[in-house]
């Protein structure tokens, strides 16, 4: 009876949820919901945005309000029974979506609203939550037969739980590895920070010695540290054979996963009378055909490739001369690389981490966005959350209004799911009772505390969390009051990452890195010494990993555009065929990385992550108004919040980005700060 699910209005009290609150909570709602929809058509004989569509968003966004939280636990403090009350709400979720889509009555009160008088007075973000409606019913298959509707319905059903497997499976194989060392020496290379680390592991598993995890800043410091060869190559095959038929438990391969996936995705696409799922996945992208994309990726290949060649015979020039490895092995790169940065540019990682305690990064991030936007933010104590590293926050409009509310979770530890991403918790909505305010979660896996001294960042660890503050402001500063379209809803995903990666850029600056980069000892700013060093090494390898990332585009595409029931999916062939024709470092065979790519099979960017390159050409070039016109030009800062970031998706990305450059994008700022040609 006393369910916090069901209390929420504003706040989750996270505490006080627990795995059998779920399954009843997400079962009265949807019952709510289905006979709230039934007497909403029945009484709206003249439908229009008031008796249909604000009372259908309220009831959508009381669902996203509850089931966010429990989606949100899942994977940050997951737990078997949690994970089954999850799984087991998913089906009916999945049901209940596809209902609504395929609601004919639904789709013609929609119809009617878009063909009414009223249509004109609606405002832009109205009529675009409308129009997506109107396209989401297609591709939900509203016009399908009854047959054929029910068999969209299994589909979109499997594919959601077999969704949720391949992360079980991805998160179970990483927690499932640890390697004890007795011996200090056998660590040798490892620095302090990273065997202090370790021994930390140690003593919270009451073990002895050091234990080295597959949780990302574990498995980081050994693949770049590490002197002794066969602990890299131990780690390294533990890491990218995780979840497959190479690993160590078969329960875990997602091997049939991602086969029955993309057979899934591929019929369904077919069933909405697309060829094939590309075209399906850009039916709701700013890129038009599976062709455009694949012609802009074979041209940034064509870029990148003869530069990635030659930083790649460097390492191995390197290897041989300096370090007498005649042959170079995966496991061997991250190494090399990080010996040639100490060489040629005398810096190391560790070298910065003393200047990145997490206190004073926040603090220098929220300065920054204070500085370009004139938001303040306040750390607010005493609230309720599920772990008592996470912290949470306000953001205060300019006249000291409140406008949004986030918590951070910003270290790696067990039962928690690798990566770094940020999700909503509320979204803004105009109610008649005022504005409900959006609620953000950002969510890292960085290195955790070790014995009294604060977190010290690395400096990709900073670049990460300034990329997830970027996706938090785009969904709390906006200003669109209709939940679908309002901050990164209905933004089309091939342009979310814009927001997101510009944020990355001030990582880079002088004058940004003066507001947070202090030693945590001395307290003194970043020495100019050490700065240019760091300079020096940005564009370092840059080619290597453009191409890395091209890999990873092409083969998402390829998978999707080319699959056919006869052959099946083609998975390692596939790859094989990519690798040949842009890495510039072959793996081994018993690599693979394809049973890991959660952005792909546990997450949204199948047959989209290009998108990241996509955007990418999106920001660098959004960026460069910045270089021209000053960092903290306080017209660009305030032209980039009303344009691009506040209004959401409640207008076309494109219209958006040419509100703010005044003409369409460029690729030349980009490939400028990878320092590569045009
Ligand atoms: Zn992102």
């Amino acid at each position: 009876m006393n369910n916090p699910l069901l209390a929420i209005s504003t706040l989750p009290a996270f505490s006080k949820i627990k795995a059998e609150h779920v399954e009843p909570a997400i079962d009265k709602i949807i019952t709510d919901n289905r006979t709230g929809l039934e007497s909403l058509l029945k009484n709206s004989t003249q439908p229009d945005w008031d008796n249909l569509i604000q009372p259908l968003e309220e009831m959508e966004d009381r669902l996203n309000k509850i089931w966010s939280p429990v989606r949100h636990m899942n994977s940050v403090v997951n737990s078997e029974e949690l994970r089954e009350a999850y799984n087991l709400c998913l089906p009916k979720l999945s049901e209940y979506g596809t209902e609504m889509g395929q609601n004919k009555q639904l789709y013609k009160a929609y119809k009617a609203i878009a063909e009414s008088n009223q249509y004109s007075m609606l405002d832009s973000a109205q009529k675009r939550t409308i129009q997506n409606a109107l396209r989401d019913f297609h591709l939900s298959g509203v016009d399908l037969t009854d047959e054929k509707k029910q068999r969209y319905k299994e589909i979109a059903q499997r594919l959601t739980e077999l969704s949720a497997k391949f992360e079980e499976n991805v998160l179970d194989a990483t927690q499932a590895w640890e390697k004890q060392c007795l011996k200090k020496t056998d660590l040798e290379g490892l620095p302090n920070s990273a065997l202090e680390m370790a021994s930390q592991t140690a003593e919270q598993r009451e073990k002895e010695g050091w234990i080295l995890t597959l949780e990302f800043p574990s498995y980081n410091a050994v693949i770049t540290y590490a002197d002794d060869r066969s602990l890299r190559e131990e780690i390294y095959k533990a890491y990218t054979t995780r979840a497959s038929d190479q690993g160590d438990n078969p329960d875990w391969d997602n091997s049939s996963i991602i086969e029955e996936m993309l057979a899934l995705r591929h019929e369904v696409a077919q069933l909405l009378g697309f060829n094939n799922y590309v075209e399906r996945s850009l039916a709701t992208k700013m890129a038009e055909t599976p062709l455009q994309v694949m012609e802009f990726l074979i041209d940034l290949a064509g870029k990148s490739r003869p530069q990635a060649l030659e930083e790649m015979q460097e390492v191995s020039r390197f290897a041989k001369g300096v370090l007498g490895l005649d042959e170079v092995y995966a496991w061997d790169i991250p190494y090399i690389s990080e010996k040639m940065k100490g060489t040629y540019f005398d810096l190391s990682q560790e070298d910065l981490k003393p200047y990145f305690p997490v206190n004073k990064v926040v603090a220098g991030l929220f300065k920054l966005v204070q500085r370009l936007y004139g938001i303040t933010i306040k750390e607010k104590e005493g609230v309720d959350t599920w772990h008592p590293d996470v912290r949470f926050y306000e953001i205060f409009e300019p006249n000291g209004e409140l406008k949004a509310q986030f918590y951070f979770d910003l270290y790696a530890r067990p039962k928690k799911r690798g990566g770094a991403w940020m999700d909503e918790c509320i979204a803004r909505m105009q109610t008649g009772e005022g504005v409900q305010i959006p609620v953000a979660y950002m969510t890292c896996n960085s290195t955790p505390p070790v014995g009294d001294n604060p977190a010290l960042f690395t400096h990709n660890e900073v670049i990460t969390l300034f990329h997830e503050f970027g996706h938090g402001l785009h969904h709390m500063l906006t200003r669109i009051g209709r939940p679908s379209v309002s901050g990164i809803s209905g933004v089309e995903w091939d342009a979310v990452e814009l927001p997101s990666q510009f944020m990355e850029n001030w990582c880079w600056e002088r004058e940004a890195l003066d507001m947070f980069a202090e030693h945590h000892e001395t307290h003194k700013k970043l020495p100019e010494s050490l700065y240019q060093k760091l300079m020096g090494s940005k564009n370092f390898q840059t080619a290597m990993q453009m191409v890395r990332q091209l890999e990873f585009s092409l083969f998402d595409l390829r998978i999707h555009h080319e699959y056919q029931a006869k052959d099946g999916a083609r998975i390692q062939e596939i790859l094989n065929e990519v690798r040949n024709e842009v890495a510039v470092i072959i793996p081994p065979d018993f690599n693979r990385f394809q049973h890991g790519f959660s952005h792909i099979f546990g997450g949204g960017y199948a047959a989209g992550y290009y998108s990241y390159k996509w955007a990418e050409v999106l920001s660098a070039d959004a960026y460069a108004r910045f270089e021209e016109e000053g960092l903290f030009n306080r017209q660009v800062g305030e032209d980039f919040l009303h344009t691009i970031i506040e209004v959401g998706g409640s207008r076309d990305a494109m219209d958006s980005f040419k509100a703010f450059r005044g003409r369409e994008p460029k690729i030349d700022a980009l490939l400028r700060h990878c320092g590569m040609a045009a």
